[in-house]
């Protein structure tokens, strides 16, 4: 479900102030790619904040492993998914 959502980003002098951040992520199946807004800091590099990316699709029932990112519709089958 999509969702749109404005943010006001505020400049903070503290360098370490978790900020959102839109992360996008693409379907290396079918090239569906999703972006949301994730809470980041400087502190995290581009890696960790892609894994904040990828630990919310997870949930949404994507597949993140090294093989790639994949939405719900193209991740390799488990077996036991109906
Ligand atoms: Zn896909």
């Amino acid at each position: 479900m999509p969702q749109q959502t404005d943010h006001d980003v505020d400049t903070s002098d503290d360098p370490n102030e978790p900020y959102p951040a839109a992360i996008g992520v693409y379907c290396d199946g079918c090239g569906t790619d999703v972006v949301n807004d994730y809470i980041v800091s400087d502190a995290l590099d581009r890696e960790a904040r892609f894994e904040i990316a990828r630990a919310h699709l997870r949930r949404e029932g994507w597949s993140c492993t090294e093989a790639g990112d994949f939405c719900p519709a193209c991740k390799p089958a488990e077996g036991s998914a109906p």
